[in-house]
């Protein structure tokens, strides 16, 4: 499930191979994964623009159209975007295609059709109107703001990390890695977090986050590419924690699966 990580890497993919050039031609496969705008609207407005800028914001990425407005895209359970030199040979379950006029093709997947593709006027006012709270690596959501939004809850740590109104960005994987790598309970209820665990916790969860991006890992792909020591490619049922070798313990949170050492987490 793409959560931070992954829409940053889709991110970089439009960046390096989408922006500036002219479209030519919008296919959509199936228009029930668009937003409220007709698909005969939505590909009329964006024939024969170009995509200028690249925006990520928690699990949500957003391109800068040229000639005014915003393309939303949104990757629910299984979604993903591709750069296809030929598109020609287009993957199973491609919902909306857009061909360039020079070379490629920009493919957004999404096999269970959870998620959105549509065309907003403002990205601030998109951000507001789905309720997002602050991206976890925004620069200006320091400390201070971080306890800020989590102060005095009562909920469970894990459940809070996941809510995008309070955090955006964090999914039920990372939020596992974050928790292991602080060494801390996920069913631990937040108000109960003494304060330098609060404040392990925040730097924690910029420096795991920074890390994956910065080495191209995701949710489920890549995982390989994170560091030593890290609970996700463990992360299944008889997995062992990679700090003290104890079988991971696997229970629900909030509906979620979480999945965490009970010697070094206490859980
Ligand atoms: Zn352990």
């Amino acid at each position: 499930m793409p959560e931070l990580p992954d829409v940053e890497g889709f991110k970089r993919v439009l960046a390096k191979s989408a922006l500036g050039k002219t479209i030519d031609q919008v296919v959509v496969n199936d228009a029930r994964i668009l937003g409220k705008l007709p698909a005969r609207a939505f590909i009329s407005r964006l024939n024969g623009s170009k995509l200028i800028e690249a925006r990520r914001h928690g699990k949500h990425l957003m391109a800068h159209v040229d000639r005014g407005g915003w393309l939303t895209l949104h990757f629910g359970m299984t979604g993903a975007l591709q750069f296809l030199r030929k598109p020609d040979n287009e993957p199973p379950f491609t919902r909306v295609r857009i061909d360039f006029s020079d070379d490629g093709s920009l493919v957004y997947i999404n096999k269970r059709m959870i998620g959105r593709v549509d065309l907003v006027e403002d990205a601030a006012d998109f951000v507001a109107g789905e309720n997002l709270g602050p991206d976890a690596l925004d620069r200006r959501f320091d400390f201070d703001a971080f306890r800020a939004a989590v102060f005095g809850s009562k909920r469970d740590v894990k459940a809070l990390l996941m809510d995008q109104k309070v955090i955006a960005g964090i999914g039920n994987i990372y939020s596992d890695e974050i928790l292991f790598r602080a060494r801390i309970n996920p069913a631990e209820r937040t108000d109960k977090l003494a304060p330098s665990q609060l404040k392990h916790l925040f730097s924690v969860m910029r420096k795991v986050l920074r890390t994956a991006v910065a080495r191209g890992a995701g949710s489920e792909h890549f995982i390989d590419r994170l560091p030593e020591g890290s609970l996700l490619p463990e992360r299944r049922k008889g997995g062992r924690c990679p700090h003290c070798r104890s079988v991971l313990k696997v229970f629900k949170i909030g509906g979620r699966t979480a999945y965490c050492c009970p010697r070094c987490q206490k859980c």
